[in-house]
């Protein structure tokens, strides 16, 4: 069986697709290209984390199954970014951008690598990620942690920037494939 990755969507700029959410719908479509996707979740809008004084941002999660190492996905993840409209040079932290993609979870796989780190080094601690991969994946196990993706998401404190009021489904889940 191929391995299944984990990944995360993120947007709060409008994009050559649109708005984030048309971003984020064609951007899932995308991820056929690296393989097949298994589940897509629903849409969530969340609160920006960090640098506070930028538009809510657009969640989702996809579960996919993929032939592909791991430094070649994330080549992948890298190219689906331009095609939206991705400028890293106009980058900081936790800055507005027209689409990010994350690699979260591959399997057990455990890399620290200088270009990729897996699972996602903010996977546990963030509810906008968390949200959405239970939505699609609850039993998922984070490979360091020991932990399932549910019981991650459970014992994240409902406070600040992970409240729960801070991450809203926005669309009904889009089917599993
Ligand atoms: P950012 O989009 O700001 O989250 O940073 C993207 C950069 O982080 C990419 O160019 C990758 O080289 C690096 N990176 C390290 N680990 C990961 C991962 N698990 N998923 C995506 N990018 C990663």
């Amino acid at each position: 069986m191929s391995p299944l990755a984990a990944i995360a969507l993120g947007a709060n700029l409008p994009s050559p697709a649109g708005p984030p959410e048309q971003t984020l719908s064609a951007a899932m479509a995308e991820l056929a290209g690296a393989g097949t996707i298994l589940a897509r979740s629903s849409l969530y809008r969340t609160e920006p984390v960090g640098y506070a004084d930028q538009p809510p941002f657009v969640n989702a999660a996809v579960a996919l199954s993929t032939t592909l190492d791991p430094e070649a996905l994330l080549d992948f993840l890298l190219a689906t970014e331009r095609h939206y409209g991705r400028d890293r040079t106009r980058d900081f932290p936790n800055h507005p951008r027209t689409l990010d993609l994350d690699l979260l979870l591959m399997d057990n796989l455990v890399l620290d690598s200088p270009r990729l780190t897996v699972p996602h080094p903010a996977l546990a601690g963030r509810r906008f990620v968390l949200a959405p991969l239970c939505e699609i994946a609850p039993h998922l196990r984070h490979p360091i942690l020991g932990k399932t993706v549910a019981e991650l998401l459970a014992a994240l404190p409902d406070e600040g920037s992970n409240r729960c009021g801070a991450v809203q489904k926005l669309s009904p889940p889009q089917g599993r494939h």
